[in-house]
């Protein structure tokens, strides 16, 4: 397992509610965390590790053994109060950050792991790595939601990783878009059927 990076086509597909909680799943989470703070984030989602599953990991603190370990699995957001811009990155866009608009406040919705329901209002910080998450099963980028202005700022950067991804592909080093749906369409059957 690994974190993909920008412009991999699975960060722009829709995930598919999770059915199925056993093991193996356990075991994807597992790792997820491991990577997400290996690579110093505060959230990971399915997409971004090549599964088109629709659940996240976060921990806000960053640091392994601090702070407070959450799984979401199925979120749903609902009821969305205020709106704050601050600046957001993303460990598929490793190194680029830019001012996004959220909601201040949010409820949400979701399994934890044991498969109990989750049902609670965040703010804050918390509230904008739940949002910018779920974002990430929809197959939105947080770029997605920048005003037009900001994103020209970091249009050379965003650019720097879609010359190296297909410069890979030409290069045959990472499978084309169809054979990722295929896979993706492999794990569907695991774990959302
Ligand atoms: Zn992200």
């Amino acid at each position: 397992m690994e974190i993909i990076t920008h412009p991999h086509p699975t960060l722009k597909y829709k995930s598919k509610p999770v059915v199925r909680i056993n093991a193996e799943l356990k075991v994807i989470v597992n790792e997820m965390f491991d990577l997400m703070y290996e690579a110093k984030g505060v959230g990971l989602a399915a997409n971004q590790v090549n599964l088109p599953l629709r659940l996240f990991v976060s921990n806000p603190s960053g640091v392994k053994g601090e702070g407070e370990e959450f799984v979401f699995i199925n979120p749903v957001i609902s009821k969305g109060t205020g709106n704050e811009v601050a600046d957001e990155g993303c460990l598929s866009l490793p190194g680029v950050y830019g001012p996004v608009n959220r909601s201040r406040a949010i409820h949400v919705e979701a399994f934890n792991l044991d498969g109990q329901v989750i049902s609670v209002d965040m703010d804050d910080f918390m509230a904008r790595v739940v949002q910018h998450e779920t974002d990430h099963l929809d197959g939105v980028m947080f770029t997605d939601r920048m005003v037009e202005h900001s994103l020209q700022a970091i249009q050379d950067e965003i650019e720097e990783f879609e010359i190296e991804y297909r410069a890979k592909l030409a290069d045959g080093l990472i499978p084309d878009e169809q054979a990722v749906h295929e896979e993706l369409a492999e794990w569907e059957a695991k774990f959302c059927k």
